[in-house]
């Protein structure tokens, strides 16, 4: 006999409907009010269908009943009691995932000292002979580093290559032989290339600008913010701030540079939590067409990490700047502040992740001596490498680490409704908070789930009140 209980979901509202995320299969389901008295009469219950049809019959029709008992089955709201879910079996990429993002450190050294870097400060990971890497990549190491990118990226047509450091400017010669050498290869193979760049915007120049924007390269820019906040971090080596300089660059890259639009990344510390102001001034002021935050990748006993407060203060604001988002896409306007943009995103294609980010998966990073590590923050570390340019992905070691690192393995996270758009979260912060990339980073759970709950609820409004907007996510 079958025997039902309702399945893992966490229960929203949004627009005065009642919404559940069905954990499991990571989709979104709004309940309608049939569905909605199955899962109330199911509660904490286990019933046969027939006793949970029995009891609701009257107010909707056994027929009714009984088609939506099938229907909260198929997308597993319901499920057979004692069933073992599918997503506790380990399920693994295949054993020769092609690449799709190459990060490419053309250089570990930069000009600016920002005290909180975890490629400078005292965060850095020392497991390596980074010593032994070159300051900067060669023209050499590069050209191999693009060979190896497209024989690693398989059937793909499209190649993604993100130039980053150290400052990326200071290997200009190296940023410009790579592109145009990626291009010709490209083209002869029959292939797409895209490229990315993050800079901290110093270095820019007019010719530097003219040449990004002529090779369509999408622009992250490094800035904290309003002047106090620049330069309280962001400090040559002599300590001055950096904001006089890098504010006239920054407009002159957005006045030049058409092509692709132009992204803010702000880091925030302890000492920089005005997430509201830095996100106006960066819009309003300097003209960002996108704003992401991140917060500081840290130990705990540093100044600058962010305390409990400090978190809840982040999230307030988070959460004021998404119902602003909110307002602007119900009205197909544009609003900049892509943390909540890019959730959205995940939420509507159902992304539900074995791993908390590309790295070591589809994305790698290259170091400037042409070792192949998990992603640029462990270029460079003997022990994060999986294999080097000329001799390939180890798809032994990769296969390794990523049954290692498999949300399965997490026994933490098996409960918690976020796990599939979080997974545990950051390797390098797991390994700079507990010295593991396996670990969990249990020190921001409360913070997930509760920034997670309250991107359910924009998703609810938008697919209520502006679905077509959600339509640009199913291709
Ligand atoms: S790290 Fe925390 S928030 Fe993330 S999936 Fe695990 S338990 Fe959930
Ligand atoms: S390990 Fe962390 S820094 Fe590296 S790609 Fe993943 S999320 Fe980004």
């Amino acid at each position: 006999m079958t025997l039902l209980t309702r399945g893992e979901m966490h229960e929203f509202t949004a627009a005065n409907q009642r919404f559940v995320y069905l954990v499991p299969s990571a989709a979104v389901f709004r309940l309608d009010p049939v569905s909605e008295a199955v899962l109330d009469t199911l509660g904490d219950r286990i019933l046969t269908p027939d006793q949970l049809a029995d009891g609701l019959a009257d107010r909707f029709g056994l027929e009714n009943v009984h088609a939506t008992i099938g229907e909260l089955h198929a997308v597993r709201a319901v499920s057979e009691a004692g069933a073992w879910p599918d997503d506790q079996l380990m399920q693994m990429p295949p054993a020769d995932m092609p690449l799709t993002t190459m990060v490419m450190n053309v250089t570990s050294k930069c000009n600016l000292a920002c005290t909180y870097c975890y490629e400078y400060g005292d965060d850095r990971i020392t497991d390596s002979a980074c010593g032994d890497q070159p300051d900067f990549m060669s023209e050499e190491t590069a050209r191999q580093s693009v060979d190896f990118m497209f024989r690693e990226s398989g059937e793909n047509k499209v190649a993604h290559l993100n130039f980053f450091g150290g400052e990326t400017l200071l290997n200009f010669k190296v940023l410009q032989s790579s592109v145009a050498y990626a291009r010709e290869r490209a083209a002869a193979l029959g292939k797409e290339v895209q490229f990315g760049l993050t800079t901290n915007a110093t270095l820019l120049k007019p010719h530097i600008i003219e040449w990004l924007a002529e090779n369509r390269i999408g622009v992250t820019v490094s800035i904290d913010g309003p002047q106090d906040a620049q330069d309280e971090f962001r400090v040559f080596k002599n300590g001055r701030g950096s904001y006089d300089v890098v504010v006239p660059k920054i407009k002159a890259l957005l006045q030049k540079h058409p092509t692709r639009p132009i992204g803010a990344r702000v880091t925030l510390t302890q000492q920089n939590l005005s997430v509201r102001k830095i996100f106006q001034h960066l819009t309003d002021d300097l003209g960002f067409w996108e704003v992401g935050f991140a917060p500081v990748t840290t130990s705990t006993f540093r100044d600058y990490a962010i305390e409990d407060e400090g978190f809840d203060s982040m999230l307030e604001q988070f959460q004021q700047l998404a119902y602003e988002w909110l307002e602007h896409t119900v009205d197909n306007r544009h609003h900049a502040f892509s943390n909540v943009r890019d959730t959205i995103e995940e939420l509507h294609r159902g992304v539900s992740k074995a791993f908390p980010c590309g790295a070591g998966l589809g994305l790698v990073g290259v170091g400037t001596g042409g070792d192949v590590a998990l992603c640029h923050r462990f270029a460079g570390s003997d022990d994060h490498a999986i294999g080097s340019i000329t001799g390939g992905m180890d798809r032994v070691q990769q296969r390794a680490f990523l049954e290692q690192h498999h949300i399965d393995n997490k026994p933490e996270c098996h409960t918690c409704f976020a796990r599939p758009l979080c997974s545990g979260g950051c390797y390098h912060e797991a390994h700079t908070r507990y010295g593991s990339t396996t670990a969990a980073n249990l020190h921001y759970c409360t913070w997930i789930r509760r920034w997670t709950d309250t991107c359910l609820r924009i998703y609810g409004e938008v697919a209520e009140r502006n679905p077509q907007y959600l339509a640009q996510f199913e291709n």
